[in-house]
């Protein structure tokens, strides 16, 4: 598919083709909880322009990249993650990215519950 068109999952979102739980909306991002979370809290974070991947970005996408990281701990907070969280960027086949459009997933649990399983080891 091309740069243009969007036909993914996530861009069907963007476009309001398809329903979404959002969590944050301006006008370079979106935020929208995860269909299947995998912690108390569980959402992605996806630029409104096309990035395929995190693969393909450039020098250009360096202020939409840095929007994304600092939204990512405001975003978190206000979905009740005070005490911490892990964020996520699956890239390409070797990184089980499944949806091709770049997103941030951010999900933990809520203070008080079970922290994330190791997920680094050593
Ligand atoms: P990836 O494996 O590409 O890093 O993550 C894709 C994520 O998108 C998965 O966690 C999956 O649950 C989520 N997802 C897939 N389809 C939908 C959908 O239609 N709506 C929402 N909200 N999440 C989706």
């Amino acid at each position: 598919q091309s740069m243009t068109t969007n036909d993914t999952i996530f861009g069907k979102i963007i476009r309001g083709e398809i329903p979404s739980k959002k969590v944050y909306e301006d006008d370079d991002v979106l935020a929208f909880h995860d269909i299947h979370p995998v912690a108390d809290v569980h959402f992605l974070l996806i630029p409104k322009k096309y990035i395929p991947t995190l693969a393909d970005t450039t020098a250009e996408d360096i202020a939409i990249l840095g929007k994304m990281l600092h939204l990512a701990p405001i975003l978190a907070r206000e979905q009740g993650l005070t005490d911490g969280f892990r964020t996520a960027i699956n890239t390409g086949r070797m990184g089980r990215q499944d949806v091709y459009h770049l997103h941030i997933h951010v999900f933990g649990n809520k203070p008080g519950g079970e922290p994330l399983k190791v997920m680094l080891g050593k």
